[in-house]
Order: structure tokens, then C-alpha cells, then sequence
């Protein structure tokens, strides 16, 4: 079966002026067609990297040491500007945090709207009220709200089959991202577009979407139904991560963080990079790097949960 989305074993770095960061270390991710898949992990995990990956929207200072990236089978890896203009056009919709400053600042929506292949008719499903004023409003006129309505009107309006949504109501306050969230996932039903989410959101995710997958170090430690991962996660940084919220899993509105420090990860870092944090952590923890297990419909990266030990 083709894949919707297919990142394997992906590995990037951000070369700074003195040193290098990695920021991902061996990512991989699949998405069948229409379907909703959630990303998280705390704060420098790697979501973002991923998802600019899935475009080949990565900066400058990205370099890419290994893995790949396909879309509908197509590796983006390899393919001329021209054609991955015509892939990220046709296929691929991407909705970013900031609403405003994704738009265009000089220029009227609507213009913005007609140059991404959309109209009016894109602003009325998103249920922006007033298009026609909406249409003649330049950016600052908006209130985030409906500059991220508009944001995404036109990251859907070629019906691309992936929409990469990262962090797209993280500046709106909480009534309307609600009202956001469930526009976006009705609209993406409605077209069969599959949506990967990334997000802090932990209550956004477990109503919207089927599937979770959790980062850590830039690789996707936990991956699976979204009730099951939250419910009895298996990796320890999952179950952390489910523990830290309020009320149990699903209420908080943000993930707390954890004990100790995200990791800082560099070419030679060596094991797991939960292993500083981890309660459970031996030797090899340290040492080896552990290896996509399949338990209970789920992937887990962790030498405990590859052992059997529950
Ligand atoms: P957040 O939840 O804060 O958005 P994230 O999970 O999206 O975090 P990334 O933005 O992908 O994480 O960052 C992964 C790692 O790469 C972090 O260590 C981060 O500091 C680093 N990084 C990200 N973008 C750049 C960049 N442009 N230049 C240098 N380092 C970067
Ligand atoms: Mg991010």
C-alpha cells in the first residue's frame, strides 16, 4: 500500500556558527491516506523539523544526513525545484502558528486568496462571516482568529492530500481554537485530506485524532491509537507525559513538563535519549540505542517495553 506520508529513519542537524544540533535522529513516520495523525513531545522534540521535512520546507541551516521522505510514494528527496513546487502545490497544505505573519503583510486576502487557488466561496468554509470584507482586508485587519481561518482557506483550497498543521491555534485563545480545530478536521474529512497535527494540545488531539505519535529526541518513541497510547502508554516519557497532565490524560490544556532537561543532541549521542530522565534506565539504556518494537497494534521505542517487562 502506498503511503500517504512516509518519513524513515529520517536524521537532520541545524549547523550553527560553532556546533551542531541534531534534530532529529532517526524519525519515522507513516500516514495512510485521510487519515488524522497527532504529533507531540515537549518543546525542541523535533515536530516541527518533521513537518517541514514532510514539504522539503526545511531552512538553510537544515542539513539533512540521512533517511527520506515520501509522499504518495513519491521520495521528495530527489526532485527539482519545479517538481517539488508542483508536489507542495498539488498534494500538500501547510498551516503555521503564527496566523498574521504567515500572511502576506503588502497585500490585500484576496489577492493572497486567488494567488494560492482559492476564492471567496474558500472563505465561506471556513465560516468566516463577511467574506467580501474579509477578501478586501489587508492582514493587520484581521484578529488571529479569522487570519488563521483565512490561513487555512488557502492551505486547503487546492485539496491537498496532507495538511501539516503545526501548532495552528497555539496563538488564539481557547474558545476559538476549538472552533478552529473542529473547521480544519471537518473540511479535511469533507475532502479526504489526512491531517498531521503537531501540537502541545493533549485535549485537542484525543477527540480529533485517531492516531498519536510521540516524540522524544527527535525520534518517535510511542505510536498508536490515540485512546491507547494515552490510556496505557508503554514508553516511559509517554507515560510521563500522560501522568503530567491535570486530571489524568486528557484535560490539560498544555503539556507540563517533566523532571530534568530535554536533551541536547549531537552526532555522538549515544543509547536512549530518555535514558537521563528515565526511572527505569540500566546500562544498555545508555549505551545502545533501542529499536522499533510492535506491541499491542503499537511501536514503541524502549529496551524495556522489547523485553516484555510491563
Ligand atoms: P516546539 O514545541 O518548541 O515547537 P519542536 O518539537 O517543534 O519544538 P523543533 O523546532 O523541530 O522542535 O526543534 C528541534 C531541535 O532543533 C531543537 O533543539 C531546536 O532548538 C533545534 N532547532 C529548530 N530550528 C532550528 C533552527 N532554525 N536553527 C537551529 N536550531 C534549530
Ligand atoms: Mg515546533
Amino acid at each position: 500500500m502506498t503511503h500517504l506520508l512516509d518519513v524513515r529513519n529520517l536524521v537532520v542537524d541545524y549547523v550553527l556558527a560553532d556546533r551542531r544540533v541534531r534534530a532529529l535522529d532517526g524519525a519515522s513516520l507513516t500516514m495512510a491516506e485521510g487519515e488524522s495523525v497527532a504529533l507531540v513531545g515537549e518543546s525542541g522534540s523535533g515536530k516541527s523539523t518533521l513537518g517541514s521535512a514532510a514539504g522539503r520546507l526545511l531552512p538553510p541551516s537544515a542539513d539533512l544526513r540521512s533517511g527520506d521522505v515520501a509522499v504518495l510514494g513519491e521520495s521528495l528527496t530527489g526532485l527539482s525545484n519545479a517538481r517539488i513546487r508542483q508536489v507542495r502545490r498539488e498534494r500538500l497544505g501547510f498551516v503555521f502558528q503564527d496566523p498574521i505573519g504567515a500572511l502576506d503583510p503588502t497585500m490585500r486576502i484576496g489577492r493572497q486568496m486567488r494567488l494560492a487557488g482559492g476564492d471567496r466561496e474558500s472563505l465561506e468554509r471556513v465560516r468566516l462571516g463577511d467574506p467580501e470584507r474579509v477578501m478586501r482586508a489587508f492582514p493587520h485587519q484581521l484578529s488571529g482568529g479569522m487570519a488563521q481561518r483565512v490561513g487555512i482557506a488557502m492551505a486547503l483550497s487546492a485539496r491537498p492530500r496532507l495538511l501539516v498543521a503545526d501548532e495552528p491555534t497555539a496563538a488564539l485563545d481557547s474558545q476559538v481554537r476549538q472552533d478552529v480545530l473542529d473547521t480544519v478536521f471537518a473540511l479535511a474529512a469533507e475532502a479526504g485530506t489526512g491531517i498531521l497535527l503537531l501540537t502541545h494540545d493533549l485535549s485537542a488531539v484525543s477527540r480529533r485524532c485517531s492516531r498519536m505519535a510521540v516524540m522524544y529526541g527527535g525520534r518517535v518513541v510511542e505510536d498508536g491509537p490515540t485512546a491507547a497510547v494515552l490510556g496505557a502508554p508503554l514508553h516511559p516519557y509517554t507515560a510521563a507525559l500522560a501522568r503530567s497532565v491535570p486530571g489524568n490524560t486528557v484535560r490539560g490544556e498544555r503539556l507540563e513538563a517533566i523532571p530534568g532537561r530535554p536533551p541536547v543532541l549531537t552526532a555522538e549521542s549515544a543509547g536512549c535519549a530518555f535514558a537521563a530522565r528515565c526511572a527505569f534506565a540500566e546500562d544498555r539504556c545508555r549505551s545502545e540505542r533501542p529499536v522499533p518494537t510492535q506491541v499491542d497494534g503499537r511501536t514503541v521505542l524502549c529496551h524495556r517495553v522489547a523485553e516484555g517487562v510491563s
